[in-house]
């Protein structure tokens, strides 16, 4: 037969029934105070991942065979309370269906809802800003205050990694949870951090989220609020590689693809490695 191409994320062919993974979109940008255009970072991140081959060779899988769905996207509101309820039905259904939700920003503050259905043991994520605001310009929804909701609604053990920007009130805040600055990772190697973040997660159901601006701004520059001085995407595929059998679900968000592709490019092949790391592990157990 011919195959017909489509918009959805590259080697999306099993139907829902059968899936063991669903992608989708929240091309959401309502607080963006910075530079705006996350809302096209699902759109970018599916066009760069029909470059790569299905293949993925460190885990020896095809992923074209892999039970994965590609569900478009949420068709969203002009309101952030709005966005993170519908986040969090579709979530909720998705986990309550037995399948990891994977999904694609969009701004920050869409993660706020996806935690609230997938209620995990720790809250793991990867961002150059602390998000720890109690609000910002009017709503404690911001995508500034993304770890502070998450901590608030209840998932209080949290891991920050690759941190380098935040008010000194929230540097306070964050030493009283798990941080590892980017200057600290940079030191002792990402390796020596990652042993540590695998003891304190032990058999913790995790939620893992990467904010795209983790990684340093003059290697991936597709991003809404640059920093740099931060970290590879090989640190972040590392870390991937070890938190990803332990989540049970899974976003990345913030890419903001006004660059020449780089963000999304990094983005697609980091969502391909999380679904073959799970996967790996899952058929291992
Ligand atoms: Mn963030
Ligand atoms: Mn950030």
């Amino acid at each position: 037969m011919i195959h017909f191409q489509n918009h959805l994320f590259a080697g999306c062919t099993a139907d829902y029934r059968n899936a063991r993974y669903v992608i989708f979109g929240v091309p959401y940008d309502g607080t963006t105070s910075f530079k705006p255009g996350t809302r096209n970072g699902p759109r970018a991140i599916r066009e760069m991942s029909y470059n790569f081959e299905a293949y993925v060779p460190s885990y020896n899988i095809d992923l074209a065979k892999l039970p994965l769905i590609d569900l478009g996207d949420i068709d969203c509101g002009v309101l952030v309370e709005d966005v993170v309820t519908d986040v969090q039905a579709a979530v909720q259904d998705i986990i309550q269906d037995n399948k990891v939700p994977v999904m694609l920003g969009g701004e920050h503050s869409i993660t706020v809802g996806a935690v609230k259905a997938a209620r995990p043991d720790c809250f793991v994520v990867c961002d150059a800003h602390l998000d720890l605001r109690e609000d910002y310009r009017g709503t404690c929804y911001n995508h500034a205050c993304t770890t502070r909701r998450v901590f608030k609604e209840g998932t209080e053990d949290i891991i920050i990694i690759g941190a380098r920007s935040g008010t000194e009130e929230q540097f306070e805040f964050a030493r009283s949870l798990l941080l590892f600055t980017a200057d600290e990772i940079k030191k002792r190697g990402m390796n020596m951090v990652i042993k540590e973040i695998s003891d304190a997660i032990e058999n913790k159901r995790v939620y893992l989220s990467i904010d795209a601006d983790v990684i340093d701004c003059c290697l991936t520059p597709g991003l809404g609020t640059p920093e740099p001085f931060g970290l590879a995407p090989q640190d972040i595929r590392e870390l991937i590689t070890a938190v990803a059998p332990r989540a049970v679900a899974f976003d990345y968000v913030e890419v903001c693809p006004f660059d020449d592709g780089q963000t999304a490019t990094v983005a697609a092949q980091l969502v391909r490695e999380f679904i073959a790391a799970h996967y790996a592990a899952y058929i291992q157990s």
